[in-house]
C-alpha cells in the first residue's frame, strides 16, 4: 500500500483500523486520508516509530485486522483491498485538506513611539494579567472573567484571542505591526480584515502595498466615520473564512477641554514663579497633556500662555505657625497629612471655574516629618494631590531640577475622573506598580487603557 519508507491509506469514507494487540506503523512518511474520518484502535494502543524500529519488530499485515467502512458498509481487509484506491487523488487531497484544522493567528502590536508618543490608544491585556490583578480569593474569578469581557475574546486556534483595542479619530490613519503564526502559508487563499464601512485597511510590506495579510508586516487602518457606542467596533481577521485575530475599536467624536495654569506663590519675590519658570513652559505642558490625553480622544485647550500666579504668600507665617509648611536641613516642605489645608489656602486666594481644568504648580515637596528621608535620602515624594473629578489638579514640582511630566498628566486624569490602577474604586484593580500606566505608581507612566479612554470622554465638563 506504497512505496518503500512511505504508508499512505486512503478511504472514500470513514477508516476504521482495530487490533486486539498494538496497531504499529513504521515508515519514514505516514499519510492517511480519509473524506469523512480516520479512527485507528489499538487494545495496548497505536504506535508510530521509524523504520529502523521496523528492523526490530517487523509487523505484518496478518498482524491487525483492517477494517474499511466505505459507502456505508463494512468491509474486511480482502474486499478493501479490491476496492481502495492506489494513490489519492488530487479531490481526495483538497477535501481532505480543508477538514484538517489549520493554524493561523494573527496578533497586532505597534511600534514604541506610539505608545510613548500617545499617537493613537493601543491597549493590549497584559499578558500576565491573572496574576496583577488585586482580588480577594473569593472575587478573583469574578474579577478575572470582568477583565476578559472588556476585550471581546473569542478561541482562535482552539486558544483564547484577546483583540487589542485601539483608538482612532475620523481621517486619521493608524499603523498596527502584524505578529502572525501560519501554520503553512502557502495553504492559504485569503488572510485580510472583513469589510467594514468605517474603515479601509491597506497591507503594507515596507513601502509596498500588497494584496493581503499573507504577504503584509503592516496594516495601515483609515477611520472613515464616528462611532458613539461605548462598545466599539470589533472587526475580525479571516483566513479563508476562519476566524484568526481581530481588534476592538474606538472612534466616538473626539472632545475637548480648556485648561488653565497657575503657579502658586508661597515664598514671594517671585522665588517660586522664576524656579517654576525654568522647569516648565507652555510647549513642554502642552506635548506632555497632548501625549497623555490624546488616546482617550480628547483634545485639551490652554487658555493663558504663562502661568497665571496666585499669591499666597501673605499666608506663609500662619501656614508655618500651623504646622503646614515646615523647614528640615534639606528642605522647605508641605507637611503631607496637612495638604487639605495647604489646598484651603489656595482655594481662598483663588475661586476655580467649574467647567475647566484648574492646574496648580507647586515650587515645593510634600513630605511626612519623621517619614524616611526628611533630611535627604529616600523620601515618597507626593507628586501631586487632586480631589478625584473636581477638576482641580496640584502638581508639585518641588526641588528637583527636570520635570516629572506624567506625573503633571497624572494629577490631571485624577482631576478628570481617573483612580489609581490600585484603587479599589478603579473599575479594574490591579496591584500597584505593576503596570506602566499613567495612574500606577511608577516613573515609566506611559499609557492608559480603554475603560479609561472611556470613564475620562464621561467626564462632564467636557466639550
Ligand atoms: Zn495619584
Amino acid at each position: 500500500m506504497g512505496k518503500k519508507g512511505q504508508i499512505i491509506k486512503i478511504a472514500k469514507g470513514t477508516m476504521t483500523d482495530i487490533a486486539t494487540g498494538d496497531i504499529n506503523y513504521y515508515a519514514k512518511n505516514i499519510n492517511t486520508y480519509a473524506a469523512i474520518s480516520v479512527n485507528e484502535t489499538g487494545k495496548q494502543g497505536v504506535f508510530f516509530g521509524s523504520p529502523e524500529a521496523a528492523a526490530i519488530e517487523k509487523p505484518t499485515l496478518e498482524k491487525f485486522e483492517f477494517v474499511v467502512f466505505e459507502n456505508n458498509v463494512f468491509k474486511t481487509t480482502k474486499e478493501a483491498d479490491a476496492t481502495r484506491p492506489e494513490m489519492p487523488s488530487i479531490n481526495d487531497i483538497t477535501a481532505e485538506e480543508e477538514e484538517k484544522p489549520k493554524k493561523c493567528r494573527i496578533e497586532f502590536s505597534v511600534a514604541n513611539s506610539v505608545i510613548n508618543n500617545g499617537t493613537f490608544g493601543f491597549d493590549k491585556i497584559l499578558p500576565n494579567y491573572k496574576n496583577l490583578i488585586k482580588s480577594t480569593p473569593q472575587n478573583l474569578e469574578n474579577d478575572i472573567q470582568n477583565l476578559e469581557n472588556e476585550y471581546n475574546s473569542f478561541d482562535v486556534e482552539g486558544e483564547k484571542y484577546f483583540p487589542p483595542w485601539v483608538s482612532i479619530r475620523v481621517n486619521q490613519t493608524i499603523v498596527l505591526k502584524i505578529d502572525d503564526t501560519f501554520h503553512r502559508k502557502d495553504e492559504y487563499q485569503n488572510v485580510a480584515f472583513e469589510d467594514h464601512i468605517d474603515f479601509s485597511f491597506r497591507y503594507m510590506k515596507g513601502s509596498r502595498e500588497v494584496t493581503d495579510i499573507l504577504e503584509a508586516n503592516e496594516v495601515h487602518i483609515t477611520c472613515k466615520a464616528n462611532n458613539e457606542s461605548p462598545n466599539g467596533t470589533l472587526i475580525k481577521v479571516k483566513a479563508d473564512g476562519v476566524d484568526a485575530g481581530a481588534i476592538n475599536i474606538w472612534h466616538p467624536a473626539p472632545k475637548a477641554i480648556n485648561l488653565q495654569w497657575y503657579f502658586v506663590e508661597i515664598s514671594g519675590n517671585e522665588k517660586d514663579q522664576d524656579a517654576l519658570d525654568d522647569k516648565l513652559e507652555l510647549g513642554n505642558l502642552s506635548r506632555l497633556l497632548e501625549k497623555g490625553l490624546n488616546p482617550a480622544l480628547i483634545d485639551i485647550n490652554i487658555t493663558n500662555n504663562t502661568a497665571n500666579i496666585v499669591d499666597i504668600t501673605a499666608e506663609n507665617p500662619r501656614l508655618k505657625r500651623e504646622g503646614i509648611l515646615k523647614s528640615s536641613t534639606n528642605h522647605k516642605y508641605i507637611e503631607s497629612n496637612r495638604k487639605e489645608d495647604f489646598v484651603a489656602t489656595v482655594r481662598n486666594k483663588h475661586v476655580a471655574q467649574n467647567n475647566i481644568i484648574t492646574l496648580y504648580l507647586v515650587n515645593r515637596s510634600c513630605l511626612v516629618t519623621g517619614d524616611m528621608g526628611e533630611d535627604g535620602g529616600q523620601f515618597n515624594v507626593v507628586a501631586g494631590f487632586s480631589p478625584t473629578g473636581t477638576g482641580i489638579a496640584y502638581g508639585i514640582l518641588d526641588d528637583k531640577k527636570s520635570l516629572q511630566d506624567t506625573a503633571v498628566m497624572h494629577e490631571i486624569m485624577h482631576a478628570m475622573g481617573l483612580r489609581h490602577t490600585f484603587s479599589s474604586l478603579a473599575i479594574h484593580t490591579f496591584k500597584d506598580k505593576k503596570t506602566k500606566n499613567y495612574m500606577d505608581y511608577n516613573r515609566t507612566k506611559k499609557y492608559t487603557w480603554k475603560w479609561q479612554w472611556a470613564r475620562l470622554h464621561t467626564y462632564q465638563h467636557l466639550l
